[in-house]
């Protein structure tokens, strides 16, 4: 990692259901990926263990086999076989659990979504802790990620540590407070907690719904570490409106709470080696650019002729969700083509309403000349679009990290963002006097209104219309910023550590 200070060798288990890119439904499994690859890069030892699922992508794993000895786990009193695989993902080793459950609970031919969730997955991360145990490893740092293996904190010192599995600190990272895994409290018995034990205000018992236990909670109360996915998210979940209920908890484990700005696959999003993109461009020469504008409004039938030339592309790449400013989205397509730029949106959304919303205007400008929307999710023409844009528009309500500003910028798309979450931890506005010149990359805005968002696209369009070359150094500039995960994987390295000197310094007192 970039600390030059030569770091002891780590063993780091991370367990959690998804993992890029063969069981991803979101950034959980990017930072499984991205974060296990900074560390072994450095030498660590990382291992994955995630579930068995049917719908895995399995041309993304290689050298697949079972390991011989079966996997005994304890669930709803009784004990299960497990059979368990070996493979590797991204250069990674990943143990797959495949439980011989009679509710076949991996084979549901999605990752998410069934009504037996809870069971699923402490089902899951009993039999990962179990795994760890029966194989005598003895990892320095077990970390888990959401409310899917949040269990495996009190499960941790609750279960396994009397049984000798006691080598590990617990790291916790929260990627969405959004889903917490609320259950009954009896529904912990299955995996072997005892509910009466748990069940209580400084442990695992819901603030709002009394009579509830909350898996999150649990985690942050159990965990040593407890990471968010950027400090200002960090911030916003200490507080009764970001919390969603568990503010409190946070604020009183403050001390452990902290927030990491996530990276991007840097060699995925890499315009000087991008095949997805007309010409490759870098840094050191930023023309390729035009090409791939001119490129893209060629694919769209976009006008270019002429004075239209001159227009900015104003791109967006988004889930179409309340969350991600749905309603200033709308409103930005209107206001470029006001302002006499060209909109290009690639968006889709699992809200019917809204899905259908956006294939109707997408309708009402086909064959317009300045605006184009394309309903639905497509990461290959995604690359086009980062590459094509001048500016790009990310004006989430919400957002714990954000990765979309950060892939505009490394392809010089300069975004005007909302300073919420990751998005006020990645995007500088180039007129705050308050934020040292260099690292001024963007245009930011704090309202949630129309006319916020329109004043920070006004600016943008000022200074791409009247001041070319000081917009070209920006682009520089924006694309220089290292959004690699060698940073944040630094910060996790040190919390790391200091949890592991902590638990040795207690260890050598006792
Ligand atoms: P979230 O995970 O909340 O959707 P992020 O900004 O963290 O938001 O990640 C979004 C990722 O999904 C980015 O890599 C972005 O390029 C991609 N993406 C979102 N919508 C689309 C789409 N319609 N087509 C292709 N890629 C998309």
């Amino acid at each position: 990692l970039l600390n030059p200070r030569k770091r002891q060798r780590m063993h780091i288990v991370h367990i959690a259901a998804e993992m890029a890119p063969v069981a991803k439904v979101g950034g959980l499994a990017d930072v499984v990926t991205g974060l296990g690859r900074a560390f072994q890069k450095e030498n660590h030892l990382v291992e994955i263990v995630i579930p068995k699922y049917d719908c895995m992508d399995y041309s993304k794993i290689s050298k697949l086999t079972a390991v011989e000895a079966d996997l005994d786990s304890f669930f709803d009193g009784c004990i299960f076989k497990n059979k368990v695989w070996t493979g590797i993902v991204e250069g990674l080793p990943v143990y797959f659990i495949e439980p011989h459950h009679p509710s076949r609970l991996f084979w549901r031919g999605k990752i998410y979504g069934e009504n037996d969730d809870f069971k699923r997955f402490t089902y899951f991360s009993r039999a990962a802790l179990q795994f760890i145990l029966q194989t005598e490893k003895r990892p320095d740092i077990i970390h888990c990620h959401d409310w899917h293996s949040a269990v495996i904190a009190p499960l941790y010192w609750e279960i396994y540590v009397p049984q000798g599995l006691d080598s590990a600190r617990i790291a916790f990272t929260c990627h969405n407070f959004e889903y917490q895994g609320r259950e009954n409290p009896a529904a912990l018995t299955s995996c072997g907690l005892d509910p009466k034990r748990m069940h209580r205000a400084d442990r695992m018992q819901d603030n709002f719904i009394h009579n509830q236990i909350n898996l999150l909670k649990g985690a942050i109360i159990f965990s040593n570490i407890v990471t968010t996915v950027s400090p200002t998210y960090a911030e916003e979940v200490q507080s009764s409106e970001g919390g969603k209920g568990l503010h409190l908890t946070l604020m009183a484990q403050n001390h452990k709470v902290f927030g990491i700005l996530n990276g991007i696959d840097t060699d995925l999003w890499n315009p000087a080696t991008d095949l997805h993109i007309a010409q490759q461009y870098s840094t050191n020469d930023i023309d390729g650019k035009a090409v791939n504008k001119a490129a893209l409004r060629s694919v769209l039938m976009l006008s270019g002729t002429g004075l239209d030339s001159e227009r900015p592309i104003v791109g967006c790449v988004t889930r179409l969700v309340p969350g991600k400013g749905v309603h200033l989205i709308r409103h930005a397509i209107f206001h470029t083509l006001e302002r006499g730029g060209q909109f290009v949106l690639l968006g889709s959304s699992p809200v019917d309403e809204i899905q259908k919303e956006f294939e109707y205007l997408s309708q009402q400008f086909y064959q317009h000349p300045h605006i184009r929307l394309i309903v639905k999710y497509d990461e290959t023409f995604s690359h086009s679009i980062y590459a094509g844009s001048e500016i790009f528009i990310v004006p989430s309500i919400f957002e714990p990290c954000g990765l979309t500003q950060m892939i505009a910028m490394r392809y010089g798309a300069i975004p005007v963002a909302r300073k919420t979450g990751g998005l006020n931890d990645s995007v500088f506005d180039v007129d705050d006097d308050t934020i040292p010149k260099q690292i001024r990359n963007g245009f930011t805005f704090s309202g949630k209104h129309e006319k916020d968002l329109g004043a920070a696209l006004d600016r943008a369009f000022h200074y791409f219309t009247h001041r070319k070359e000081w917009w070209q150094d920006l682009v520089r500039q924006a694309m220089m910023v290292d959004f690699s995960w060698n940073s944040s994987a630094n910060r996790y390295a040190e919390l790391y550590e200091k949890a592991i000197a902590r638990s040795k310094a207690r260890s050598q007192k006792n």
